[in-house]
């Protein structure tokens, strides 16, 4: 489904819906050959963050066929524990998906708990060698937030060889894999962090713009080119008058006014990014089975 040119808002519920719809006839088919995709969930404490996270990802993979398990930690669990966890998934045929519930407690590092899972079963593509991957061009299991992002641009039919792009955030998980995935599909690339000395004299060049750092209002109207695409990964929790709300890195207004197309936050990037999991972990199902194991014995 390409979105059409009328349509000003990148509507990420309507374009997870369609992905969605592709992956249950993929994991149909994977089911009826004995192949099924089965996704664990590994979450360490509780926080609010992670009790939704983990609702959506079931729902989504409910909505496509995927079974989908939960394995809890506590929160004081000692690291050998989880990592002894997480090799035992690693392992157990009965899963071909592992994702790692963020954020995890502070005695334990995401990198390392990251580090730990099968290459073959990293449907959230933040094992080192699925980062490794995007460099090679194998887009595969990339990580699913810069996947959701680069996907809502290609649905805009616009063509991403040539084009100028500027991602703003440079972090492991989501600023730099947008920047290798959209030099895998050809656009130019400018990269802006906190430490960029002029951010608004590059945003202002770009045909699309990424933005992922997490401050409301950072990106306003006059920062933008007439025309541009905005994909806003941002998600912030700030005070309103009727109780909190939860809006991007852009200052939606000012932004809308001058932008081709826009993400709403919520509704964009957030929907788009449960579809790609669902993707990942029906790729990752049909390659552990039909290939040889990721991580040599
Ligand atoms: P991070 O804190 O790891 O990185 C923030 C990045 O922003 C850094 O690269 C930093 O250099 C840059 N930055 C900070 N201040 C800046 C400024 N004034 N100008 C330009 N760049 C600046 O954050 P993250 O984990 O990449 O997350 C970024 C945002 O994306 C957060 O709001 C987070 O909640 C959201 N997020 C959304 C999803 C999703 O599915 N939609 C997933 C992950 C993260």
């Amino acid at each position: 489904m390409t979105l059409t040119a009328t349509d000003h808002l990148l509507d990420g519920r309507a374009v997870a819906a369609d992905m969605l719809a592709r992956v249950r006839g993929e994991a149909a088919s994977l089911a009826a050959r004995g192949d099924p995709a089965r996704l664990v969930s590994v979450s360490i404490g509780a926080s609010e963050a992670v009790t939704i996270y983990v609702r959506n990802q079931r729902r989504s993979a409910e909505r496509v066929g995927i079974a989908f398990i939960e394995r809890q930690f506590a929160a004081n669990v000692p690291r050998e524990d989880v990592l002894r966890g997480l090799r035992d998934l690693n392992e157990d045929p009965e899963f071909t998906g592992i994702i790692i519930q963020r954020p995890v407690p502070p005695h334990l590092s995401i990198r390392e708990l990251q580090g730990a899972v099968d290459p073959g079963k990293d449907v959230e593509g933040m094992h080192p060698a699925s980062i490794g991957n995007i460099v090679y061009n194998d887009l595969a299991l990339a990580p699913c937030t810069a996947s959701a992002a680069v996907e809502l641009l290609r649905r805009t039919g616009r063509p991403l060889v040539g084009l100028e792009t500027v991602v703003i955030g440079h972090s492991e998980i989501v600023g730099k894999p947008i920047a290798f995935l959209l030099m895998a599909e050809g656009a130019t690339v400018t990269v802006c962090h906190h430490m960029t000395r002029d951010l608004a004299l590059h945003s202002r060049r770009a045909d699309a713009v990424f933005v992922a750092v997490g401050r409301p209002g950072l990106i306003t109207g006059d920062m933008l080119k007439p025309g541009t695409v905005l994909i806003d990964i941002g998600i912030n929790r700030v005070a309103g008058p009727g109780g909190s709300r939860i809006v991007g890195d852009a200052d939606f207004e000012s932004c809308a006014a001058v932008a081709g197309r826009i993400t709403p936050v919520p509704g964009g990037v957030g929907p788009v990014t449960v579809a790609i999991l669902m993707q990942n972990a029906v790729t990752a199902a049909r390659r552990l089975r039909t290939a040889a194991p990721a991580v040599p014995a």
